[in-house]
């Protein structure tokens, strides 16, 4: 279980990242259905992919549009996994919109390593349609 502390470590981060240069508008934790709050994550920082499994359950899920993403790729994409500078590649996850008016902008997912506690965003990208709002859902 990561401390408050830890949860307000890794939300600072991501709202001092100011992803797409905006500010961010809401930050929300990723649980898994199971109850566990300890992921690890792949990613294409080129795309705008990011996917969590998790360490309990082994179940996994495609965050924000990442699914749509993944199905309408030409060929199939290697995630990159997201690995801590001190090796640890178990984290909590949280995501951080960017709002204007009624649709997200940007999006970024934050990591706090379950090892060392070093918090950062490790990708982001900007959303360009509307609506956009049940992204908030995904997470
Ligand atoms: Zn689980
Ligand atoms: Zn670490």
């Amino acid at each position: 279980m990561t401390s408050r502390t830890g949860r307000e470590q890794l939300h600072d981060s991501i709202s001092n990242y100011e992803a797409g240069d905006l500010p961010v508008a809401r930050i929300s934790d990723c649980i898994c259905d199971c109850g566990s709050e300890v992921f690890s994550l792949g990613f294409d920082d080129d795309r705008g992919v990011a996917v969590r499994l998790c360490f309990a359950c082994d179940s996994e899920v495609a965050l924000l549009d990442s699914q749509e993403v993944l199905d309408h790729a030409d060929s199939d994409i290697d995630l990159d996994a997201a690995e801590c500078t001190c090796g640890g590649i178990d984290f909590t996850v949280a995501v951080g919109f960017a709002i204007s008016g009624n649709d997200v902008r940007w999006v970024s997912v934050g990591l706090r390593c379950e090892d060392c506690a070093i918090a950062g965003v490790y990708t982001d990208w900007a959303i360009g349609y509307s609506p956009s709002m049940h992204l908030l859902e995904r997470i």
